[in-house]
């Protein structure tokens, strides 16, 4: 299991800038309290033989599905504390009520500095569930 701030870090699959280039459905994870985003070991080589090789050509953009087939690769995530499969908020929520719960946990221990940090983390993940909600309000709207 992989964390970053205290919370779980989520796979994903995300576009990921390397210099010039950007390269579209790469398998990631990332922190959703800091926004934080890795491309997933299992991959890494493959997606630095990607960027190699999308500079080396000058693309400004390639999509790594069109390059390495992770059809065959089972367990990419499993390094990931869940995946979001697309569901954002539905992650965002259950992240917050992991946070929850580990806060009666740091309450019954008396525990004050993790209880900050749970805190803090409570609100980062309800502010991206805030904003995330609006963008798709916006997005419903304008379609
Ligand atoms: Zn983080």
């Amino acid at each position: 299991m992989s964390f970053c701030c205290g919370a779980g870090m989520l796979g994903s699959f995300g576009t990921v800038r390397h210099y010039k280039t950007l390269v579209h459905n790469v398998p990631v994870m990332y922190c959703p309290v800091c926004n934080r985003l890795e491309v997933l070991p299992a991959i890494e080589g493959e997606f630095e033989i990607l960027v190699e090789y999308a500079q080396g050509d000058n693309a400004p953009e390639v999509d790594f599905r069109d390059f390495v087939s992770i059809d065959n690769m089972p367990h990419l995530f499993d390094n990931c504390t869940m995946t979001d499969e697309g569901n954002y908020a539905e992650v965002l929520k259950q992240q917050i009520d992991i946070a929850l719960d580990l806060m009666g946990v740091a309450k019954d221990l008396d525990d004050s500095d993790w209880r900050d940090q749970l805190k803090a983390r409570l609100t980062k993940l309800s502010q991206r569930l805030r904003q995330y909600n609006k963008r798709k309000e916006i997005s419903q709207r304008s379609a």
